[in-house]
């Protein structure tokens, strides 16, 4: 048997592969701490569990319309206008099989062989992924510390050829927690004033942030809306990472045509229980929730700061968003897939790898744990890198 070729180049997902790995170590008595996964600790709220009892109980069990059902697409349309100031029709949304459909789906429908989708790096694992798959060519802006691992309008100008298609931004960033200001946006925007290019914006951790303001890419110009398709979803924000619900919302209706028909010959529609589930999340229903979760990462996050950075040789500035840090330890050990491997093996912790994110020297964990667990874990780390060789 001969693999299609497009999967040659294909690699498992780092994050997921060390989360299994991590759980498999534990099945078998191992004592493992994962700061690994991006998944909520906390589980969903009880809202959302009774409005998946009543819709099952009212027999919602059909097929829906494939971008989903009449209600859920007000209900998005709706927190679209509320949350982030922006109007789309329930018409120019599509709910997707959690965020990473989305952007699969996004991807599927624009980029051709050869096209370059700019990717602000450290980036999130299945980006560059997802593009090679569909055939396009990532193409890398590095950034570091010193701009808050944000990039400059001088660097997106520097990396835009005849073939970019897509610029692809996610804030606030998985890893590094960055959260682009209204005027960094803007400035951005600037650039690409007068270019086709399409910026795809996953902001599936805007609810996530810590003293800042989170703004929505399309919500900052008229001209930044026409060119922006947005996508984010409940895994994070709503703490229902297994439901799978994300989607997507553009004001390109061609584009949001095709990937209407790429989803009628895949997914079909999302499971119509996730979608009725969803509403009251949407509808702003389990908003005291969700800033109960948020204060107390903020909390978890500003403890995991101040004990990474006791320890000698590794450094983290606090993120401003999402649940990771992005913890610097180069001067430990510059290769990261080394120093996480004998963590796991000889602290019992596992994280994950900054080489994954395409940035060596560091890696990330997660604070989306209990508090115990975080401590216990960087106690670990403290003792590793003391005896570290
Ligand atoms: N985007 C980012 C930046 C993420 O960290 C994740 C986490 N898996 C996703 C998208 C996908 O989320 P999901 O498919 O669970 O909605
Ligand atoms: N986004 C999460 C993470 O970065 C979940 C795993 C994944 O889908 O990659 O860990």
């Amino acid at each position: 048997m001969v693999l299609a070729k497009r999967m040659q180049t294909l690699s498992e997902s780092l994050t997921i592969a060390i989360s299994s790995k991590a759980k498999e170590m534990k099945a078998a008595g191992i004592d493992v701490i994962s700061l690994s996964a991006g998944e909520p600790d906390f589980d969903t709220p009880v809202t959302i569990k009774n409005s998946v009892k009543e819709a099952l109980d009212k027999g919602c069990s059909k097929y829906t319309p494939v971008p989903g059902t009449a209600e859920v697409l007000k209900a998005i349309s709706a927190k679209f206008e509320r949350d982030n100031g922006l109007k789309y029709e329930p018409s120019q949304i599509i709910t997707n099989v959690g965020a990473k459909h989305s952007l699969f789906n996004v991807f599927q429908a624009l980029v051709d062989e050869g096209d370059e989708v700019i990717i602000p790096s450290p980036y999130w694992v299945s980006y560059p992924e997802i593009v090679k798959f569909c055939g396009g060519k990532p193409v890398f802006i590095e950034t570091n510390e010193s701009t808050e691992f944000k990039i400059t309008p001088q660097q997106l100008k520097d990396a835009i050829t005849p073939k970019t298609k897509i610029l692809s931004l996610n804030h606030p960033t998985n890893p590094t927690g960055s959260v682009y200001t209204r005027d960094e946006i803007a400035a951005l925007g600037e650039v690409l004033k007068g270019t086709d290019i399409i910026i795809t914006s996953d902001e599936i951790y805007e609810k996530l942030v810590y003293d800042v303001e989170f703004v929505s890419v399309a919500s900052v110009s008229q001209d930044l809306f026409n060119r922006t398709v947005t996508i984010n979803g409940l895994s994070k924000c709503g703490a229902m990472p297994g439901w799978r619900f994300g989607y997507i919302a553009s004001p390109i209706n061609e584009l949001n045509a095709a990937m209407k028909k790429l989803q009628s010959q895949s997914t079909s529609n999302i499971s119509s229980i996730v979608q009725a589930g969803a509403i009251p999340s949407l509808l702003g229903k389990t908003d005291d929730d969700i800033e109960r979760m948020r204060r107390e990462y903020q909390s978890r996050r500003d403890i995991a700061v101040n004990l990474i950075n006791e320890i000698d040789g590794l450094s983290v500035d606090s993120p401003k968003g999402a649940f990771y840090l992005f913890v610097n330890c180069s001067k430990v050990e510059p290769d990261s897939m080394k120093f996480c491997q004998d963590m796991l093996l000889k602290a019992n912790v596992a994280t994950v790898p900054g080489v994954g994110f395409g940035m060596d020297g560091y890696f990330r964990i997660s604070f989306a744990t209990d508090i115990g667990s975080i401590k216990k874990a960087i106690a670990r780390i403290a003792e590793f890198v003391k005896t570290y060789k």
